[in-house]
């Protein structure tokens, strides 16, 4: 098999499955962002009263006590959940397509 004949064969399959493709990349990003952005927020220290505090938290979700590590700053959900929430609301978006997409802006004349 060619190069060529290689790259049609992986464009169609990557066709068929566009949007699944989508959805994991979607979620791998979130993850990855959610992870950078702690890291970020960790390197800045972002106020230094502010981490002097209980180290675990409850999860309003699951109700979890997990160590504040396992959350976002000023978020009462833990990772777990908010990346669980984020994939659930994604995928009610994808089961009614028309329910949140944004109108196109009527400018008038
Ligand atoms: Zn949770």
């Amino acid at each position: 098999m060619n190069v060529a004949a290689l790259d049609e064969r992986i464009f169609e399959l990557v066709s068929a499955h566009r949007s699944e493709l989508e959805q994991l990349v979607r979620q791998a990003v979130d993850t990855e962002l959610e992870r950078l952005i702690e890291a970020e927020f960790a390197r800045r220290g972002n106020g230094s009263s502010e981490t002097v505090g209980p180290t675990t938290k409850v999860c309003r979700d699951c109700g979890r006590t997990l160590p504040a590590s396992g959350f976002e700053k000023h978020r009462h959900v833990c990772r777990e959940c908010r990346i669980r929430q984020n994939r659930e609301r994604e995928q009610r978006r994808q089961a009614e397509p028309d329910a949140e997409l944004p109108r196109p802006r009527d400018h008038g004349d």
